[in-house]
Parts: structure tokens; C-alpha cells; sequence
């Protein structure tokens, strides 16, 4: 295998949904070892964006490279787009963690049974190595003393930290956040924006959707401003915060009173 400087490079993705264009040719590249944010308003397709990434939401056209894998979909005559290789699919997938804004943990599972799931039953961990491991991402993440506890006994800032240990337990070379935040209460956010930080520090790659824009100015390497399914603008966070060149990101990083 030869090596890339990227972790994900994403190239002329579209998008449509019946006849709403939700993307219209995004290329981007996430560098490996690095944390690129991708910010905008509601409805820009960020989220999208970040589900084609895994075909979750398969595109239209373009390719998607992951390390040295590359996926690519087409359209079938009926107009739905398929992914091109399914067995690639499903390699490449577990390569990236997601993480939702509504924390998609299994409900009728314990917080060890969440982390467990996919490495016994997807990747065929032995029992003992993956408890192992997973213990040591409760512990990371500040939940030695929930390992038994239901999702639904945990508050969403304690169910957020569990499912990014329940995409760390897959040993993803990328990891995927869609607005990690959004759903919790304010006084949760820092909890687990601790955690990703964290992860940051520690050399993860990372795709990060968030509206948490100081938090991302702090932590990313790189930042993309989406409007109407295109990068309107992007660069260094420093840059892009405090010395937008759009007309539109400005309007955007505009205070909300
Ligand atoms: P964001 O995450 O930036 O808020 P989304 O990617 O969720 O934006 O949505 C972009 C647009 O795509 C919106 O108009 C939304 O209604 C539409 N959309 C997203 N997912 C679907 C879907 N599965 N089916 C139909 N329309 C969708
Ligand atoms: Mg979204």
C-alpha cells in the first residue's frame, strides 16, 4: 500500500434529492492527522456532504477517496445512484467512525454492549481483546463507572461520549461528527467537545460538522464555509473566522442577537 497525506479527498461530489440540488460539485481534502470543520447554514448540506463520504447517501457523481481505497457510485437507468463495488462498502465503512447528532446508540444495549457490537460482530474481534480495549475507551472518555448502564439512564452529553467510544472501538483511521453538540443541553457541550479535543490533540483525523464556531476556529487545521451545496469559502480557521472574504460568511459569522 502506498501512502497519502489524506486522510479523505473528496472530489466533484453532487447530490440531488427528486429535484432539490443539494450538492453541486464539492471537492475537498482532509489532510491526515488533522482536523477539517465544515461549517454553514442550515439546509447547506453539510450533513449530506458528510454522508456521502461513506455512501451512507450515495452520490450522484464523483469519487471519494479514503487512504488508499476509493469509492465510486453511478446512476442506475431509474435514476437512483448505487455504490459501485458493495463489497468494497463494507471495508471502507468500517474505516469511519460516525458520529451522530442524536447519539444512535442501541437503546435495548448497555454502554459496553454498544461498544462491543461492531467489533465482535463486524470485524471478529476475540471477546476478551475487544472488552479490553473497549474498558480502556470508557475510561478515555470520563465512563469507567456506566459500563452497564442503558443508554436511556445516561445523560445526552454521557450518551454523545459513549458513542464516539463506540466509534473508536472500531479503530477508524477517520472520524466523522455531524454537529456532535447540537442536540445537548448547553451545559453538556463542554463535555464533550473536551473529548474531541482530546482526540485532536492526540493526531486523529477528523471531519467535523459543527455550529460551534469558536470551538471550531480552536481545534481545526482547515475550514469550509458551504452555502447552497457549494464551498462558497475555505482555508485556515484563522483566515476564514476573522477575515472572511464572502459576502455570505460574513453575514453568516454575524452575531446572533
Ligand atoms: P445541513 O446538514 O447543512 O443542514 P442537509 O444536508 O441535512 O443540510 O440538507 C440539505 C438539503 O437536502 C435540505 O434541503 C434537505 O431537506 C435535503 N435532504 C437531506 N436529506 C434528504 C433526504 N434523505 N431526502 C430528501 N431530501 C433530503
Ligand atoms: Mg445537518
Amino acid at each position: 500500500m502506498t501512502a497519502t497525506h489524506y486522510a479523505v479527498k473528496a472530489e466533484n461530489i453532487h447530490k440531488s434529492f427528486g429535484s432539490n440540488e443539494v450538492l453541486r460539485g464539492i471537492s475537498f481534502t482532509a489532510e491526515q492527522g488533522k482536523v477539517l470543520s465544515i461549517i454553514g447554514a442550515s439546509g447547506s448540506g453539510k450533513s449530506t456532504l458528510l454522508r456521502c463520504i461513506n455512501h451512507l447517501v450515495v452520490p450522484d457523481d464523483g469519487v471519494v477517496h479514503i487512504g488508499t481505497e476509493t469509492l465510486r457510485s453511478h446512476k442506475r437507468r431509474d435514476g437512483t445512484a448505487v455504490s459501485s463495488d458493495i463489497r468494497q462498502l463494507e471495508r471502507i465503512r468500517a474505516r469511519l467512525g460516525m458520529v451522530f447528532q442524536n447519539f444512535n446508540l442501541w437503546s435495548h444495549r448497555n454502554v459496553l454492549q454498544n461498544l462491543l457490537e461492531g467489533p465482535l460482530h463486524v470485524q471478529q474481534v476475540p471477546k476478551a481483546r475487544a472488552t479490553e480495549h473497549a474498558l480502556g475507551l470508557l475510561a478515555k472518555v470520563g465512563l469507567s463507572d456506566k459500563k452497564d448502564a442503558y443508554p436511556n439512564e445516561l445523560s445526552g452529553g454521557q450518551q454523545q461520549r459513549v458513542a464516539i467510544a463506540r466509534a473508536l472501538a472500531m479503530n477508524p483511521d477517520v472520524l466523522l461528527f455531524d454537529e456532535p453538540t447540537s442536540a445537548l443541553d448547553p451545559e453538556m457541550v463542554g463535555e464533550v467537545l473536551r473529548v474531541i479535543r482530546q482526540l485532536a490533540d492526540e493526531g486523529r483525523s477528523m471531519i467535523l460538522v459543527t455550529h460551534e464556531m469558536k470551538f471550531a476556529q480552536e481545534v481545526s487545521d482547515h475550514t469550509i464555509f458551504m452555502h447552497n451545496g457549494r464551498i462558497e469559502e475555505e482555508g485556515p480557521p484563522g483566515k476564514l473566522f476573522n477575515q472572511p472574504e464572502s459576502e455570505r460568511l460574513r453575514q453568516f459569522l454575524l452575531p446572533a442577537y
